[in-house]
């Protein structure tokens, strides 16, 4: 069993800003767990802390039941692969993989057998001989996680393995990693700023922002309730649409009222969003929930008018850029629907599909 516990973990550099702020967290046994966030938030940080290249300022880290504030790396059971590799230039691909098990006094045929299973793992059972200048991108960051296997630790932590590589061989080895943890069977802890890696990845994400943990859940969990407006905005492509605007009572019931852009609101939400009457709301619905298929063969579901800025076709759905008065928002149409810049469309609005968010806290309302 190798659970990770981080226990109300806190670092700082010094002085008063907390690079990590109360980080808590029961990461399972064989959990593929991802830290994401934009840069500087204190995933890598954190990260260090449970390699034990930092120290912990407060709190206590725990893997498979011990505490290890206290204990060096090299005895901590874990492996780390970084985004620059780190692999010795003057060292076959052999060698570096061999290195971490002649230096723990392993036996030769033991190593031997470990380095031939984990390069037919990665399949780099070829360039064993060569050196790593004689080696792509991507190869290299197969090397390095060869060398992470072959000490078969309970805990593996990578930090933006897959940052240096193209976009193309990125999602190969995002599909590589994905396989080997389901083979591996270990606990693995991922950090990446990119929250398409994030999704893909996870079964759980954690999304930090300034040093807090903003939420914590599975990927559809995330994109489905985010609890607030970061984790909203953060996650998704194109992001969340927000739009400001008073809860108010009018003829028909409760609506959103943001002017040029009223809302009914669905029975379910009014309890909640009542004790915001006459108050400000941030109103949050994807782009796939307006102006698409799904939305628009929704019996019952509000019109929006709005002008067509931007037309961008993906070929599976066309993005439209969309102005409506003093709001802007992006919808997911089918691509066989006709429409050009400045046209003016009436958009089905999957209203059951909203969030609301308090603007004073940005947390989830309903
Ligand atoms: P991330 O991995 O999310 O990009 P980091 O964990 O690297 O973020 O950094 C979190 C915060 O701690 C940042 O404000 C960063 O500037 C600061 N920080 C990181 N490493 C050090 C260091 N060695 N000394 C001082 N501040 C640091």
């Amino acid at each position: 069993m190798a659970e990770v516990i981080l226990d109300h973990v806190w670092k700082s550099y010094g002085g008063n800003l907390w690079a990590v702020n109360d980080f808590n967290l029961t990461i399972k046994d064989k959990e593929f767990m991802v830290f994401v966030g934009p840069s500087g938030c204190g995933k890598s940080t954190t990260l260090r802390m449970v390699a034990g290249l930092e120290e912990i300022s407060k709190g206590a880290i725990s893997i498979a039941g011990r505490v290890v504030n206290n204990v060096p790396p090299k005895d901590r059971d874990i492996a780390m692969v970084f985004q620059n590799y780190a692999l010795y230039p003057h060292m076959t691909v052999y060698d570096n993989m061999a290195f971490g098990l002649k230096l723990r006094k392993y036996k030769r045929a033991e190593i031997e057998s470990r380095v031939r299973e984990a390069s037919d793992i990665l399949g780099i059972t070829d360039y064993l001989h060569r050196k790593p200048k004689a080696l792509s991108g991507g190869q290299r960051q197969r090397v390095a996680v060869g060398r992470a296997i072959v000490r078969k630790p309970k805990v593996f932590l990578f930090d933006e393995p897959l940052s240096n590589l193209d976009a193309k061989m990125r999602v190969q080895m995002r599909a590589e990693i994905i396989k080997l943890h389901a083979r591996l069977e270990a606990t693995m802890i991922y950090v990446t700023h990119d929250q398409v890696e994030a999704m893909t990845m996870g079964d759980r994400i954690v999304v930090m922002k300034d040093g807090v943990v903003l939420q914590v859940a599975t990927p559809l969990d995330l994109y489905e309730n985010p609890a607030n407006l970061f984790v909203a905005g953060f996650i998704g492509t194109p992001p969340m649409n927000l739009f400001e605007g008073v809860i108010r009572r009018a003829a028909e019931g409760w609506i959103f009222d943001g002017e040029t852009l009223q809302v009914a609101l669905q029975p379910d939400m009014q309890d909640k969003l009542a004790a915001y009457a006459e108050k400000k709301v941030v109103m949050g619905i994807r782009p796939e929930h307006v102006g698409s298929p799904v939305a628009e063969n929704t019996v019952g579901a509000p019109k929006i008018k709005a002008r067509v800025d931007v037309v961008e076709p993906m070929g599976a759905e066309t993005y439209l850029y969309m102005t409506a008065g003093r709001h802007t928002f992006i919808a997911k149409i089918d691509p066989h629907r006709r429409c050009a810049m400045g046209n003016e469309l009436h958009l089905a609005f999957l209203n059951a599909k909203a969030h609301f968010f308090d603007p004073a806290t940005t947390s989830l309302i309903v």
